[in-house]
């Protein structure tokens, strides 16, 4: 299907037209930010599973003053307590739109020099997708190690959501299919 109609806002009940997704009053309820252009900054993209580097990556890497968005880090943020905690639902919507306003206001200024490093777990293909349609990365790293080697790193975080995220690691092992142009980082121990 090459040519998409008006639809209606993704929120049930509202008849409001949009080519997709949300409408300007009902955008809040969407996963992804409404990115018109494109943004002021340099994009790289950083995806894994839970466990595989991605933060560490991105702090060993990252220019001071460069931006870094993380969903996790931003319920960190807006909860006020530590990483990989169940921050519970109300604060996961409040991050999802906090994370997307901090996007969207990306797009009113050219920051030359300045790079934003995204990171998402992005083993659905689908997202992945999605997010570099929305994001137009210059570069997109994904962190490679084994599933034994990520499980060993959730443990030794000693978190109260150990089993969910060995879960969403599993997931990302079962999910993930690589994209050519996607750059490898080896992060596994051995
Ligand atoms: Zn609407």
């Amino acid at each position: 299907m090459p040519f998409s109609p008006k639809r209606t806002c993704a929120y049930t009940g509202c008849s409001e037209l949009v080519s997709s997704g949300y409408c300007e009053k009902h955008k809040k309820y969407s996963y992804y930010p409404s990115v018109k252009g494109a943004l002021g900054v340099k994009v790289i993209m950083v995806i894994g599973a839970p466990g595989s580097g991605k933060s560490t990556f991105v702090e060993k890497t990252r220019e001071p003053g460069d931006l870094v968005i993380d969903l996790d880090g931003i319920q960190s943020e807006l909860s006020g307590k530590p990483l990989y905690l169940n921050h519970g639902h109300e604060v996961l919507e409040r991050a999802i739109q906090e994370r997307n306003r901090r996007i969207e206001a990306l797009q009113c200024e050219f920051q030359p020099g300045k790079t934003l490093w995204f990171v998402i777990s992005g083993s659905i293909t689908y997202d992945r997708m999605t997010w570099r349609r929305i994001l137009s990365p210059s570069k997109t790293y994904v962190m490679q190690c084994t599933l034994t080697e990520c499980i060993q790193r959730i443990q030794n975080r000693k978190s109260e959501t150990e089993a969910e995220q060995i879960q969403a690691a599993e997931r990302w092992f079962k999910n993930y299919e690589p994209f050519p142009d996607e750059t490898i980082v080896y992060t596994g121990d051995s």
